[in-house]
């Protein structure tokens, strides 16, 4: 597991906790000193946007993934140890891109950062799936509900044609008492569950603030199951939150705001090609999506 260092994470159904997933699992190994990039694969209904407040003609993957820019270029530094690479959010700017571009720009982060995570749009489309094959690791998002577990299926199989590994299943927004077994539903898919996001207003409102859940709402039980999911998927070490009790950490949080603000690119860009084999071929892509889509 320890040599893990990029991960995909996916699901079938949208609107899942993704997006959540891949910003607080970033900011919590940061926290925790590695060094992170976040990327937005989901170049059709980018939503990482919204954690950087970027300006509507800044640059983003989508210029890169057009020949237009480098990577360096679309890096916005979030946080201490970790940037954001976001796509943009015009149609016109969309159909421009060719998404396997993503892969050079995958292979450039894996050499600057200690962990990448790929946010991946929902559904089988070619750069849906390009990312599964790309990644070290995959990880499936659901919540309990038998559709978005039974979407998860799909996720999985285009992840074995793209010749990806799954690391397991994360449940989110997940509630105590309900009748449903985490166990069985990560048993029914044939994949680890990798831990449990319980349901948490905290999320929403950290979303309004800006701030990554982790930080906004340290102690509350979804950031501490996110810095839990952390260490269990890369085997860092993370500590929670020092609770001394009664004051609010106010003056922290301005802190840790999000901060838009280019990361400057004078680390030299290592050209060594790290191929690892895990690459899967722009036609096996295509096929497995082909494949897919004449299962439904
Ligand atoms: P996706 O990226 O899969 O589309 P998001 O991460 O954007 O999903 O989450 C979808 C919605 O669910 C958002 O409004 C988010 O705030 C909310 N959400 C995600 N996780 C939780 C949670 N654990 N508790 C409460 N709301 C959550
Ligand atoms: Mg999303």
């Amino acid at each position: 597991m320890s040599d893990e260092t990029v991960y995909a994470i996916a699901s079938g159904k949208g609107g899942v906790g993704k997006t959540t997933t891949t910003v607080n699992l970033g900011t919590a190994l940061a926290e925790a000193g590695e060094r992170v990039a976040i990327v937005d694969t989901d170049l059709g209904m980018a939503n990482l946007a919204g954690f950087v407040s970027l300006a509507p003609d800044s640059t983003t993957l989508h210029d890169v993934l057009a020949g237009a820019a480098s990577t360096d270029d679309a890096t916005y530094r979030l946080a201490d140890n970790i940037v954001a690479i976001p796509s943009g959010t015009s149609l016109d700017e969309y159909a421009e891109t060719s998404p396997e571009g993503l892969r050079e720009v995958v292979d450039d982060l894996r050499d600057q950062f200690d962990y990448v995570f790929l946010d991946v749009g929902a559904g089988i489309s070619h750069e849906t799936v390009l990312p599964l094959g790309l990644a070290d690791a995959v990880v499936l998002v659901s919540t309990p509900e038998p559709a978005a577990v039974n979407d998860t299926k799909k996720t999985i199989e285009l992840t074995e044609r793209s010749g990806g590994d799954v690391a397991g299943l994360v449940l989110t927004r997940t509630r105590s008492g309900s009748d449903i077994s985490h166990d069985d539903l990560a048993d029914r898919l044939e994949v680890p569950l990798l831990g449990t996001i319980p349901e948490d207003p905290a999320t929403r409102e950290s979303v309004y603030a800006g701030t990554p859940l982790v930080v906004f709402n340290p102690d509350g039980p979804a950031s501490v199951a996110y810095r839990r999911l952390a260490a269990e998927l890369t085997g860092v070490e993370i500590l929670g939150p020092d609770t001394s009790d009664g004051g609010e950490p106010a003056g922290e949080k301005s802190a840790t705001q999000t901060v838009v603000e280019t990361v400057s690119s004078d680390t030299a860009s290592n050209e060594n090609d790290s191929d690892d084999g895990r690459e899967a071929a722009p036609d096996e892509v295509s096929s497995a999506i082909t494949e897919a889509e004449s299962d439904t």
